[in-house]
């Protein structure tokens, strides 16, 4: 086999030669301890930065085995990449057009997520990352190439035995605490948990790191709960219980922070994000209006009926929904996918979908939409929990069974307060027997949905947090959570995997599922930036993709 000093030989030879000589660096290097090898290896200096893997045998895995949880491996493997990317920092700048000596490793954000760039397997550890080949021009720049992989390659001979490993049980410590909370969430008949002194907001609208100097999170007394977990001992913070939460209080008193806070802690964070202790049932999903979006196939009779001219809404499409519509969707389809916590926030939801006052009641006699306040009673009895900031709407107080006051960042419960306020204050609306039923209709993806040509070549193209280049089409996936671009990317490659799994018979939730559990990021393809989606994200984003084509699924 060829070794790290071949390696560097040869990189030495290739100086001034043109570019595509960098070509036979394809295959596997034998260094000390470790293999490196070139993955893909770039055309040119300014072509995506070529594909490199190294791979540490069994052997030395014994000290990375820390674990107890699946959560626990993930966060392993989490830590291994952050390590990497600080440890790459300090290689040598080399010259050069492009993309020309630039390594990276893919973490974006600080959630501990599954991604294609870290995997421990059986065999041992595998990390990919890019580095950009140096050239001037079509020239190779032979000998920078060289010194900077003698660079890499010392870091790579000393990474794993110079681990903080203090730091990793730390890091392990916290994704399994984490996921002790979230699996008990349910059992403890709660939708969300948020530690004592977690900093919520963040730096500013694009940041992930917390805002400097903000007020620590104080939890109610009477919502205070403690979970026993296995690393930390006994933590303490807000339980939210299940049911219809509301989130109240004036403007810019921290409603908007702490729902976003909720949809974030739906994953796990590193230590020092300040939302460590933020646990959110896994099944938890925000939705909101989304102007314009299509929508295909959707029942959509528990929220909108009845429409004039006798049109039907029970297999209902449109390319540019509304407002309303497009919320009555999304709450629909995240039913569908198997959402059990829906996150909602006055400032994002059409007012027409969350409620008709009494005057509107009396004025409007064919009405063609339900609003969600009508409908609470029925996600109660179907045990489907809402959280729901309202600063305008107080038609909700009496059916609320918490109700969360935010007053200069801090939460008190007032829920008793609320109902006071409701008995003393009837709003005089009836609250009418809705005429459909709360019920989703399972549809069936046909394949040609997934079909990613664009003319004869596939384009399957990740652009930044919102959008996926899918074949002919833009996917917006602004109106979805997503964190980090390789979840955009793992969608599209995802996407292609449906391209052979619907037949027009399984429903869309089956199919996302099983994607989402069969396919091995790691395996996925050779591209390090693929980070996990959970199938409800997958859903939110097949259900945005203009091709689709449903048919309702058997059985319905
Ligand atoms: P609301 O939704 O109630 O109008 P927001 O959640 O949008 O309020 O918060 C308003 C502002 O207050 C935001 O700029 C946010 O960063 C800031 N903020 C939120 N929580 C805190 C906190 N705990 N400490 C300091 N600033 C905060
Ligand atoms: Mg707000």
């Amino acid at each position: 086999m060829r070794t790290l000093e071949d390696l560097f030989a040869f990189l030495r030879s290739l100086d001034g030669r043109p570019y595509p000589a960098y070509k036979d660096l394809k295959g596997v290097w034998r260094g000390e301890g470790f293999d490196l090898a070139f993955v893909h290896v770039q055309g040119d200096p300014f072509a995506s930065p070529s594909i490199l893997e190294v791979r540490y045998p069994k052997e030395a895995l014994g000290r990375l085995r820390v674990y107890a949880h699946p959560l626990g491996k993930v966060a392993v493997e989490d830590f291994l990449l952050r390590s990497l990317k600080a440890r790459f920092r300090d290689l040598p700048r080399v010259g050069g057009m492009g993309h020309s000596g630039r390594v990276s490793v893919e973490v974006e954000s600080p959630k501990i997520l599954k991604r294609a760039g870290a995997h421990l397997g059986p065999s041992g550890l595998f990390l990919r990352f890019r580095l950009g080949l140096p050239a001037q021009g079509r020239r190779i720049l032979g000998k920078e190439a060289e010194r900077l992989f003698r660079a890499l390659a010392q870091h790579l001979r000393g990474f794993l035995a110079e681990l903080d490993l203090k730091a990793l049980l730390a890091h392990v410590h916290q994704a399994e605490d984490f996921a002790y909370i979230q699996e008990r969430l349910p059992e403890r008949g709660l939708v969300a948990f948020v530690g004592e002194g977690a900093i919520l907001p963040r730096e500013s609208g694009v940041s992930q790191r917390p805002l400097q100097g903000a007020i620590p999170f104080q939890s109610p007394p009477s919502l205070r709960v403690a979970f026993p977990v296995p690393h930390a001992g006994e933590v303490l913070g807000m339980g939210l219980p299940q049911g219809l939460t509301l989130i109240t209080g004036g403007g810019f008193h921290g409603k908007t922070t702490l729902l976003e806070a909720l949809v974030h802690g739906v994953f796990p964070h590193a230590p020092g994000d300040g939302r460590e202790w933020v646990v959110t049932d896994s099944l938890a999903q925000r939705v909101q209006s989304e102007d314009g979006r299509s929508v295909k196939g959707v029942d959509l009779r528990p929220f909108v009926h009845d429409l004039p001219l006798g049109q039907d809404t029970a297999f209902f499409s449109t390319e540019d929904a509304s407002g309303s519509t497009s919320l009555a969707a999304a709450i629909l389809e995240a039913l569908e996918l198997g959402a059990r916590v829906l996150l909602l926030d006055e400032d994002t939801s059409a007012t027409n979908l969350l409620v008709r006052d009494a005057r509107m009641q009396a004025l409007v006699k064919r009405e063609t939409l339900t609003p969600l306040l009508d409908r609470v009673q029925d996600f109660k009895a179907q045990g489907v929990s809402l959280v729901l900031v309202v600063g305008g709407v107080g038609d909700y107080l009496e059916l609320a069974d918490t109700v969360v006051l935010m007053e200069e960042y801090r939460p008190f419960e007032v829920t008793a307060e609320a109902r006071a306020i409701a008995e003393a204050r009837p709003t005089g609306r009836a609250f009418g027997e809705p005429r459909y039923p709360l019920r989703v209709r399972p549809r069936a993806p046909l394949p040609e949905s997934f079909d990613p040509r664009r003319g004869r070549k596939a384009k399957v193209k990740g652009r930044g947090l919102r959008e996926l280049v899918y074949g002919e089409g833009v996917v917006d996936l602004s109106a979805l959570d997503l964190f980090e671009e390789g979840q955009v990317r793992a969608i599209g490659a995802f996407f292609q995997r449906l391209l052979s799994l619907a037949d027009g018979k399984t429903p869309l939730r089956a199919l996302v599922e099983r994607v989402v559990e069969a396919e091995d990021l790691f395996r996925l393809g050779e591209a390090p930036e693929l980070s996990a989606v959970r199938p409800l994200e997958l859903g939110a984003a097949v259900n945005r993709l203009r091709a689709l084509e449903v048919r309702p699924a058997s059985g319905s």
